[in-house]
């Protein structure tokens, strides 16, 4: 085939679509077809010759592309915006206009067409925080308009990272303080820093092998060559503060000691902080003079965390239904969303 003939064929787009009518795939295949290329001319057989609701503007639609003379691939360009259109009465619209438009302008009259018919995104109050591989880390919050842009306002441009953070948190850090320019702007700073409760998990795997129980403990061989138990394996690697996981990747958690004897202290204080005397209802036992309850018991699975902890005195630690599955006397205390409550006699969670 000379170039002119192809030249000639290349403005008949919507011919080339027709003629496909009543030809089966292994039909157009065996006229040299690609794969591809079946798959295509299938596609837009089926949108410019198939059955549509919408067979008024599909005749408009093919007799405006044969008026201008658009290609096979001016007919692909235009499915590329249609299909981003969900519904189907404005696709029809959408192509009805394309194949109204000179070939050369399609594209430009698709973009705009759209992008005006894109709904407009539901911003909603929401916090976002994405870690990223050098350390750094983006805070994206969304909330009244006014308030972020005085909070926007607050953040010092040369130094944004550490500006924010003195804001939210206060610079009692020396390192973060040393960080702030001079002349950034002064005002009030929070009181108290918060700061996160890590949960770290260490792999046994890199730091020993479990040799066999010791009691209520692990003995791990450590890759020193040292024996030594489950608990000062985690104490020797790990911060003093924060709750710790030993995770083996063949055992799964190393169990049970877990985290009590670690974060006692840490978590006594915080459980005081929510219960200053013992939580049973109408007890004023001071929570200092009182022991750690698992609200699922250990027994059953409970962890030695916050959230499953309450201080309770000794007599009421005696008192609670611990056993899930005993006929319940007294009554058991649960967590109930962030609070603790308690559940009586005969009733189930
Ligand atoms: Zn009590």
């Amino acid at each position: 085939m000379g170039l002119q003939e192809y030249f000639a064929q290349l403005g008949q787009g919507i011919d080339l679509v027709a003629e496909c009518s009543g030809l089966s795939v292994p039909a157009l295949e065996k006229m040299g077809a690609s794969t591809h290329d079946v798959a295509e001319l299938t596609c837009l057989h089926a949108i410019y010759f198939g059955s549509t609701p919408y067979t008024g503007k599909q005749r408009l639609a093919v007799d405006a592309a044969r008026r201008n003379q658009h290609s096979l691939s001016t007919l692909r360009l235009i499915e590329s915006f249609t299909r981003r259109v969900k519904e189907l009465r404005a696709a029809w619209n959408l192509r009805v206009e394309l194949c109204s438009t000179p070939g050369e302008q399609v594209s430009a009259v698709a973009k705009r067409r759209v992008r005006e018919l894109r709904v407009p995104h539901k911003y909603r109050e929401r916090a976002l925080l994405r870690q990223h591989p050098n350390g750094l880390a983006t805070l994206t919050v969304t909330g009244n308009g006014l308030d972020m842009t005085d909070a926007f306002r607050t953040i010092d441009q040369q130094h944004p990272g550490a500006s924010f953070i003195a804001r939210m948190l206060g610079t009692t850090d020396t390192d973060t303080s040393s960080d702030i320019s001079p002349d950034s702007p002064a005002g009030t700073s929070p009181a108290t820093r918060t700061r996160v409760t890590t949960m770290a998990v260490l792999r046994l795997e890199d730091y020993g092998k479990i040799l066999r129980r010791k009691g209520d403990d692990v003995l791990v061989r450590t890759t020193s060559g040292a024996v030594i138990t489950g608990a000062q394996l985690v104490e020797r690697a790990c911060a003093n503060e924060g709750l710790i996981t030993v995770i083996s990747r063949v055992q799964g958690p190393v169990d049970l000691y877990r985290f009590e004897r670690f974060a006692s202290a840490k978590q006594r204080t915080m459980l005081a902080a929510e219960h200053p005397t013992c939580a049973w209802p109408g007890c004023s036992i001071p929570a200092e003079r009182g022991q750690f309850h698992h609200l699922t018991p250990w027994k059953h699975g409970g962890e030695t965390n916050i959230a499953n902890l309450v201080t309770l005195c000794h007599y009421h630690n005696g008192v609670n239904e611990d056993d899930p599955n005993a006929p319940p006397r007294r009554g058991r205390l649960t967590r109930n969303g962030g609070t603790i409550v308690w559940q009586p006699p005969h009733t189930s969670r």
